[in-house]
């Protein structure tokens, strides 16, 4: 389906992002992966996704907090690929503390790296796609881009905030055959998830069990978490043809959540 195409997409060395990447490589979308790791890993990853699919991968380690190295890394992905017709903004981090303690510079990473790179990559790979008429953005926001937890206080401002970036760039690029959309999963078990376990036993002062149990997936009411692949299908939905009419949309995927 995706044969002509070319993606990047962000952190994507792990979790949802490393999912999205082989779906649309799959398809047979050429595919810029980006994220930190162990060089090894990384390059293992990369040469499977070539050998698998038969596609062409490459790998970028921009920082997601710096502007420069975003616009180098879209670069990249035009000189290799000629063309970027996919981005998918998925890199992000969590940070869990009450909010008189939260660290100043973890609100800063956490902004950057979850809301502002969107903002830097759409409007690095906009002119291309308008040019050719043809785009897909998709943002990964969360449950968290349409209610609150505490103790959450960057995450959920930014994933709002990408909530709002996306509606707008929607609007912008509404007539130029580019679709822009948000996927807002609940939990979905991968590393972020897991790290996140240690300091919510301390903020919440619970075991791991009722970390799980009395706090994730009390939040879904189908008590089970999402998988990454469920993600990356939605996420190969969105670039398919029959998707073109869905734009500016925050399609949820979590178990139920936000209808509560
Ligand atoms: P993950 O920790 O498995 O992966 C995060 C990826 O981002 C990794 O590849 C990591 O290297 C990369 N990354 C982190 N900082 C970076 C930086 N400065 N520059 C470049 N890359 C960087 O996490 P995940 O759960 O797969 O999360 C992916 C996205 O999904 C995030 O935006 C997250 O907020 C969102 N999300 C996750 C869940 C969940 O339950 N796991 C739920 C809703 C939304």
């Amino acid at each position: 389906m995706l044969h002509s195409k070319s993606a990047i997409v962000t952190g994507s060395t792990s979790g949802i992002g490393l999912a999205i990447a082989r779906a649309l490589a799959q398809e047979g979308a050429n595919v810029l992966i980006n994220g930190f790791g162990e060089p090894q890993e990384i390059e293992k990853e990369r040469a499977s996704l070539e050998a698998e699919f038969g596609i062409k991968a490459i790998y970028s380690p921009a920082d997601m907090t710096k502007p420069d190295q975003i616009a180098g890394m879209v670069h990249q992905a035009q000189e290799m690929f000629g063309a970027v017709d996919i981005l998918v903004n998925n890199a992000g981090i969590q940070f869990v503390s009450p909010i008189e303690e939260f660290p100043v510079e973890k609100w800063d990473q956490i902004i950057a790296i979850n809301l502002s790179s969107a903002f830097h990559a759409i409007r690095a790979t906009v002119p291309g796609m308008k040019a050719r008429k043809w785009g897909r953005i998709i943002n990964t926001a969360s449950a968290h881009s349409l209610v609150a937890s505490p103790f959450k206080a960057a995450y959920v401002a930014a994933k709002h905030g990408t909530a709002g970036l996306t509606k707008t760039v929607a609007l912008e690029l509404a007539t130029h055959g580019v679709t822009v959309n948000c996927i807002s999963p609940g939990y979905v078990w991968t590393p972020l998830v897991e790290k996140q376990i240690p300091d919510t036993m301390n903020a919440r002062n619970m075991t791991r069990e009722q970390v799980i149990n009395d706090v994730l997936l009390e939040a879904q009411p189908t008590k089970q978490f999402v998988t990454v692949d469920q993600v990356a299908a939605l996420a190969v939905f969105l670039c398919s043809d029959a998707a073109s009419q869905i734009t500016g949309t925050n399609l949820s995927m979590d178990g139920g959540w936000t209808a509560e």
